[in-house]
């Protein structure tokens, strides 16, 4: 029997929320590429432009790179939808004025399942998660909530946001307490392809050639992740139901 659960599939609309660009390409857009390919819609929602992330390029010089590298990363998984909240990188805060954006963009989205990243202490045992992923993942769970009452952001509704009460599910990737997981043998390939197009980011992180870097990478997570739930290669989810 699978260790891992299949994701549900009845949903459409789905809207990934995550602190960075390059968040959703270290695995998750994998499962992007299938969804988009069957017909469901896919936005992406960038908390910050990633600008603390490039340590030999000032914030000024660097989000507009990232920036433009998220949307073209994002073609490649068919997402034509990539907006940003500009909350500061590195020092992004989990709070009401975090859950508030949040709220507006569910409600704006209207999605049935969020997709972000794993907001758990680390990754592997023995490493430690970032300040920002560990924020957003928390404020995203919030917000899911948050987006279906009226009266906890009135501001909202008054500007037209009316609630959605739809949220079904928040998809957490590589969480170390995964329990679901998509089947990404056709779409490996789009998803290394999408971590490719953030050719500035990859090429200050290491100094392996970036596909060998990317495919490498990919490739190891979604093979040791596909033996958990039977298939060739497979991205996991922490899933959380509302
Ligand atoms: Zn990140």
């Amino acid at each position: 029997m699978s260790e891992l659960l299949a994701m549900p599939e009845d949903w459409t609309r789905a809207l990934a929320i995550v602190a960075h660009p390059d968040d959703m390409e270290y695995g998750a857009a994998a499962a992007v590429a299938r969804w988009t390919g069957e017909g469901r819609e896919v936005a992406y929602l960038m908390v910050s432009r990633g600008e603390a992330g490039i340590d030999t390029m000032s914030p000024e010089e660097c989000a507009p790179v990232r920036d433009a590298e998220q949307r073209a990363s994002a073609a490649v998984v068919g997402v034509s939808t990539v907006e940003f909240l500009d909350h500061r990188d590195g020092v992004i805060e989990a709070g009401v004025a975090l859950r508030r954006d949040l709220t507006a963009a569910i409600r704006r989205h209207r999605p049935e399942l969020i997709v972000t990243l794993n907001r758990r202490d680390h990754f592997v045992p023995g490493t430690w998660n970032s300040a920002d992923h560990r924020a957003v993942g928390e404020s995203v769970l919030d917000a899911a909530n948050d987006a279906g009452n009226r009266w906890i952001f009135p501001e909202l509704a008054a500007q037209g946001l009316e609630p959605w009460g739809g949220v079904r599910w928040v998809a957490l990737a590589a969480s170390p307490q995964s329990t679901h997981a998509v089947d990404v043998t056709g779409t490996m390939e789009a998803g290394i392809a999408s971590l490719l197009e953030h050719r500035a980011y990859l090429s200050a992180l290491t100094d392996e050639d970036p596909e060998t870097y990317a495919r490498g990478f990919l490739t190891q997570f979604a093979q040791a992740t596909g033996e958990r739930f039977g298939v060739p290669f497979a991205t996991a989810f922490e899933l959380v139901g509302f």
